[in-house]
């Protein structure tokens, strides 16, 4: 069957009203790659894949919160959405908002978005509003005149956001046949961690208690097809951190601008996630998260963007430090895709480019000296 996206695939676990139409791009349906490489370097006897969520139409998981907030928006009868990003909600906010033939307006940080982010809100022709202040900065304004305009909210405070992003645990569960052992991603505005572990709790068991972590004005069938649920980790850029820091960071700065966030708006979901989960958060520094990347890259040909890294960064730690058991399953969700930011990833690349002539007798003189 012509797979269209994830609401239709879904429909029957989304709260949507039945007679919604999907403003969709294919978005969902995302790989979910074993490494190879990277387990047999480090001596790890379990498995660990990557949920690549940078083949999403726009470049990010974005997508799939947007196609149900663009939806239920449309459905409403609003006109306009509005969202503060740091690049790829941005980027899926004006795509969808074409799609839908709506007008879209995205507030993001003066020279602080990565340059294919702004390639793609540019070229959709949406409102791009740039703001001397960071992704903090332009939430709370984004806030405060959602109430004065009639505008819809489409970052993540909106629920239908969460709600598509659950649907990437579904794939996984259906994938491996049951949940992983862990689950690793990167944490910024901390909404799409708290959207997995919605996922998990939905198709695995009941927990003796559970704390609230979806909206509580949605209903839907709850059926259980697996019996475990994955501990969640969480991990911050060490400059952006403040789940480690136990309170919002003022000026928060890293190169992984994707989870460049001071004040997560899900902070009690993602509690609640780590800690009904067994698990944690914890922070790195950028050179890691840099590393991670070339890692991914070099060994594994996957690239991903800097922010995405963080999750592996994250799980090769915990897997040499101990924290995560030997024999385990993994994944990590890799956020978004190399190509939105070129600019770091080029800084990061090899040595210069060699330059001959163009003479076979010159190229072969440069392989030679490679082999
Ligand atoms: C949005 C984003 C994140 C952070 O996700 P949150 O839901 O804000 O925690 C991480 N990586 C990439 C590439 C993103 O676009």
């Amino acid at each position: 069957m012509h797979y269209t996206g994830l609401i239709e695939r879904y429909r029957e676990r989304l709260p949507l009203p039945a007679d919604a139409q999907a403003v969709a791009l294919g978005e969902g349906r995302t790989p979910l790659i074993e490494l190879q490489n990277i387990p047999r370097d480090i001596g790890f006897d379990g498995r660990i894949y990557v949920k690549f969520e940078g083949l999403n139409p726009t470049g990010s998981f974005k997508d799939r919160g947007m196609t149900v907030a663009v939806s239920a928006a449309k459905h409403a009868g609003s006109k306009a959405i509005i969202c503060a990003s740091t690049g790829n909600t941005s980027a899926a906010a004006a795509a969808y908002a074409a799609r839908a033939g709506m007008t879209a307006f995205v507030l993001i940080p003066e020279g602080k978005i990565a340059l294919g982010k702004l390639a793609q809100a540019g070229i959709s022709g949406c409102e791009v509003i740039q703001i001397r202040g960071n992704f903090d900065d332009g939430m709370r304004i984004v806030r405060g005149l959602s109430d004065a305009m009639p505008i819809t909210v489409v970052n993540s405070i909106n629920p239908w956001r969460l709600q598509g992003q659950k649907t990437a645990a579904f794939e996984i569960i259906e994938e491996l046949g049951r949940a992983p052992d862990y689950h690793c991603l990167p944490v910024g505005n901390a909404g799409n961690i708290s959207a997995y572990w919605m996922g998990y709790r939905e198709m695995g068991p009941k927990a003796p208690v559970e704390l609230p972590i979806a909206p509580e004005h949605f209903d839907y069938a709850r059926t259980q097809v697996c019996d475990n649920r994955p501990i969640m980790c969480g991990y911050q850029a060490a400059g952006a951190a403040p789940f480690l820091r136990g309170e919002p960071v003022l000026a928060p700065e890293t190169i992984a601008t994707a989870i460049r966030i001071g004040a997560p708006q899900s902070w009690d979901y993602a509690q609640a996630a780590v800690s009904e989960s067994g698990g944690w958060f914890a922070e790195f520094a950028d050179e890691d998260i840099l590393a991670a990347q070339k890692l991914l890259a070099s060994r594994e040909g996957v690239f991903c963007e800097p922010a995405s890294a963080t999750s592996v960064a994250g799980a090769l730690r915990d897997i040499r430090q101990g924290h995560i058991r030997p024999g385990s399953s993994v994944v990590c969700t890799l956020t978004g895709h190399g190509l939105k930011d070129p600019d770091v990833a080029i800084r990061q690349a090899a040595a210069d480019p060699t330059v001959v002539d163009a003479e076979p007798a010159a190229v072969e003189k440069a392989l030679q000296a490679a082999l």
